[in-house]
């Protein structure tokens, strides 16, 4: 997965043009990160998605709301991993891949 399909899937779950800039900040940040560890590159959406969570809860501490429960975020899971879902901290499931929050979601 390249970094601009990470930056796309990201863009994707947030569907909000607000925080595009900071959607390419935190891309630029892992193009540094990638080149000096080439093999990072199936953790990109991952990390991207992480990156972008807490950049955003700067002013959304609430993104990706968990539609289940209503009051709290879905969290990125693993931390390292290949295949990355928003999860519900609560219960423990998963709620949808990265990049598909929105396919998924209400
Ligand atoms: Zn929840």
């Amino acid at each position: 997965m390249s970094l601009e399909e990470a930056r796309a899937a990201v863009l994707r779950d947030l569907a909000d043009p607000t925080y595009d800039e900071l959607v390419d900040r935190c891309v630029e940040q892992r193009r540094w990160w990638v080149e000096q560890w080439a093999n990072g590159e199936p953790f990109l959406v991952c990390l991207v998605a992480q990156d972008v969570q807490e950049a955003v809860h700067a002013t959304d501490p609430t993104w990706p709301l968990c539609a289940e429960h209503g009051d709290h975020p879905l969290f990125v899971e693993p931390d390292l991993g290949t295949d990355p879902f928003w999860v519900c901290e609560r219960s423990g499931l998963p709620f949808a891949p990265v990049g598909s929050l929105r396919q998924l979601g209400p």
